[in-house]
């Protein structure tokens, strides 16, 4: 099978940037398309084509992958007159690597099938620096070859592919991970703040936790710049882990499961959020649990 070498990249923000510019760097033919068309320029500058809409990319490419915020700007990529699947015919492909809901998911791929458009469902775990420097991990869904096929060029973005099953296992997977990021994040920020209500500096919690061979964990070396030094310049925007929040409960609720710590955490960011802290990090909840 070989690997497509035509690969039109939606979605130019903090993560599909620099994912897209590992395959640039990995040696593919990258194309770009961004809403905003300004974030394009560092592309044209490489070479890289920048198509004037989703479709006139999806003309020009064998592979689209889309890296956008949520279902809304997926509909505004691929539907209509201008979106990418106007212009796929049979032979195309398209890997899906935003966090999308499984329900959008599956009816994607349904699209896909009966379009005869190869599908893959492959949303990240990792955040900016680990996309930067090709480390995310890849939870796939869709068909076990397809997957084997696309390989060398999710390679070229990720360390590893979890093979989760038939799509839209690779979301359900992203799902619960990400419900570890937010209880993860969350339970940085309350530790940090009762240290600060004890009249302890919260830099110890760090300094402990980094001593303790059960609780050294990499997502809190990734946060404790932002929690010590209270910047919350994004690398995980604040919106993005809401609207997953949202779809975790809307997923668990459909089983009749109740997340009694998601949905506390939820509230927190909803709070947040509604403070005008949406394109914060999400470690910002430090703030709102803080402010008086
Ligand atoms: P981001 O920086 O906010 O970028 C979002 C991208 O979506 C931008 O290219 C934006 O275009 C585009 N977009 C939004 N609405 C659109 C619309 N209506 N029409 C067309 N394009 C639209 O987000 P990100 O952090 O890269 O995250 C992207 C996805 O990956 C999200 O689903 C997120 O949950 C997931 N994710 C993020 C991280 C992370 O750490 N950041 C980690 C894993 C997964 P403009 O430039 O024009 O706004």
């Amino acid at each position: 099978m070989s690997v497509p070498h035509r690969i039109g990249v939606i979605g130019l923000g903090i993560m599909g940037r620099a994912m897209a510019m590992n395959l640039h760097k990995a040696g593919f033919q990258v194309s770009v398309y961004n809403r905003t068309r300004k974030n394009t320029t560092e592309f044209a500058d490489l070479g890289c084509r920048v198509a004037s809409t989703p479709r006139d990319l999806a003309k020009s490419s064998d592979l689209i992958i889309t890296m956008v915020s949520d279902m809304a700007a997926m509909d505004a990529v691929l539907e209509g007159p201008e979106g990418a699947l106007s212009a796929f015919l049979g032979g195309n492909a398209l890997i899906n690597m935003s966090t999308l809901s499984p329900e959008y998911t599956a009816a994607l791929a349904k699209k896909c099938f009966i379009a005869g458009v190869e599908f893959l469902d492959c949303p990240v775990s990792g955040s900016k620096p680990l996309a930067r420097d090709a480390q995310l991990v890849i939870l796939a869904g869709g068909k076990k070859e397809t997957v084997e096929k696309f390989t060398p060029v999710l390679k070229a973005m990720g360390r590893t592919i979890i093979y989760a099953g038939q799509a839209p296992a690779g979301t359900a997977l992203k799902l619960c991970l990400n419900l570890i990021v937010a209880q993860l994040n969350t339970a940085l920020a309350e530790a940090a703040a009762l240290a600060a209500a004890q009249g302890l500096d919260p830099a110890l919690v760090f300094g402990a936790l980094e001593e303790s061979p059960a609780l050294n964990c990499g997502y809190f070396a990734l946060k404790k710049d932002n929690i010590l030094k209270k910047d919350f310049s994004p690398a995980f925007p604040l919106k993005h882990m809401l609207k997953d929040a949202r779809l975790m409960l809307a997923a668990a609720a459909r089983d009749g499961l109740e997340l009694p710590v998601t949905a506390a955490v939820e509230k927190l960011l909803a709070k947040s959020y509604n403070t005008g802290y949406a394109d914060k990090d999400l470690s910002v909840v430090l703030r709102t649990l803080t402010e008086k």
